[in-house]
This record gives C-alpha cells, structure tokens and sequence, in this order.
C-alpha cells in the first residue's frame, strides 16, 4: 500500500490505482476536474488507519496533492512535458521535466504571517482587522464550478464579512496561498537552442486526470474480450486490479493467435 502524507491537513493517506471500475468513471462521468477528483480519491484513497475521508473537506492543495501522488503509484514520480519554443524564428520543440516529490516540497504550505485563529473552527481572521476566512475546500470549488463567477462565488463562501476592501482580500488571499499553495501555476523555463523565456501553466488536476483518463482507453475492449472467454460478470472484471486484467488479456489475445 502506497502512504503519503497530505501538506494542509497532515493527514496519512493510503492510495491504491484505478481498477477497471474507476477507468469506466473517468471515461464516462460527465463532471468537472474538481468533481471528478472528488469522486476518484473517493474510491481510491483513504486514510491510513483505514478510517474514510470526505474529500469535499479537504482543501484544493490536498486534492491536487493526492492526484500527483496518484500519477506517482500509477505513472512514477517523473512527469515530462514536450512544447514549442515561442521565438518566432525558432519553433523547436522544447523538453520540459521535473519531478513529483521535489514539486510538492518546492510548494509546501508555509506559517501565514498576520493571521489567528478564529472561534470557529477552521477560521482564521486578520489581525488587526475584522475579517475572518476559511481554506476553500474542493467542495467549494466543484460548487463554484458550476456558477458564472467562480472566484466571487468561493469569497463568498469562505471569507466573512461580504464585500471587504481590496487590501483586506489582497492579505486574506496571501494567507491562503501560504497556508494552502495553489499547485497549479506558471513552470519557467528556457529553450536551450534560443534562450527564449519559455512559461507553461501546469495544472496538475487536468494534467492528472488527462493522463489516467489516456491510460484507461482499453477497458471496453478488455472487458469485452475477457467476458466473452472466461465469461465472467462486467462487474467482477471491472473489479480486477489493473495489472492482473492486462495479464488475462495478453493470455487471451496469445491464445487466439495462437489457435
Ligand atoms: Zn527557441
């Protein structure tokens, strides 16, 4: 079993990879990142001692922290990205690499500088001012989602009283930054024919999910050709950790051609 620990919450989390079951999930659940990431974790990660974690509570730093560490158990901690330069008498393809853990220690949380406890749990507010805020959850940011405007819609929810000044917002937002880092961001980098300045926006729940929704693209025809040998239920193959489900295929597909 896979444990991790998540940066905001410090919680132990054991993760296990997608089974057929979660493949058919990410293929076909018509939801948005953050809804789906709920949904996934949901099924594949819990806490260490066994107990189950309401992922619409967690923070959106330790969704996005648990889907990198998903990609880790499935894919490894490398994750590698190939773009064009930007110079307009260059183009050349540029490569762009960095590594899961190191990225997740690079954007640990940091203490908030001028912010305290409020009475309610899980509230901050401002020194000095009366202000109060909460981390947002990715709860939060699925309901957001589905709004016109989801920035107002999470301040809304998450920062007290409605309509502070821009000053206040501006310290409320870099307390949270500290305390729960955004993991999506720009990655600098340089092409090394040009020394062009090269940015890319690397957003690891679309990046996480595109690529295990990539990785799933055969469970139709696995769960086809293994149901119409063996003839076992849709559910019990679904069922199969990954892995053992490739294995029945390949025996199948060598027995066929070899017949
Ligand atoms: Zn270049």
């Amino acid at each position: 079993m896979n444990v991790f620990q998540l940066p905001v919450s410090q919680a132990a989390v054991a993760i296990r990879p997608p089974a057929g079951a979660e493949e058919l999930l990410m293929l076909e659940a018509a939801a948005s990142p953050a809804a789906l990431a709920i949904a996934l974790l949901g099924r594949l990660a819990h806490r260490a001692d066994a107990g189950a974690i309401d992922w619409h509570e967690m923070s959106a730093t330790d969704v996005d922290a648990a889907l990198l560490h998903l990609r880790q158990v499935v894919f490894g901690d490398a994750i590698r990205a190939g773009v064009t330069c930007p110079g307009a008498q260059c183009r050349k393809p540029i490569d762009i690499g960095f590594g899961i853990s190191s990225y997740l220690q690079h954007h640990a949380p940091r203490p908030p500088r001028g912010v305290e406890p409020a009475q309610e749990a899980g509230w901050m507010r401002l020194c000095g001012a009366d202000v109060s805020f909460r981390l947002p959850s990715a709860g939060d940011q699925a309901a957001a989602a589905l709004t016109g405007d989801p920035r107002r819609e999470l301040i809304a929810r998450c920062v007290r009283p409605a309509g502070i000044r821009a000053a206040a917002l501006r310290r409320v937002e870099n307390a949270m930054e500290a305390m729960a880092p955004n993991l999506a961001r720009n990655l600098d980098a340089r092409c090394p024919e040009c020394g062009a300045a090269v940015q890319v926006y690397f957003d690891p729940r679309r990046f996480c999910l595109t690529e295990l929704r990539e990785h799933a693209a055969f469970i139709y025809e696995d769960t086809h050709l293994l149901a119409q040998h063996y003839h076992w239920p849709e559910s019990d193959i679904l069922a199969l950790p990954r892995d053992r489900r490739i294995r029945y295929v390949e025996i199948v597909r060598a027995a066929r051609s070899a017949a």
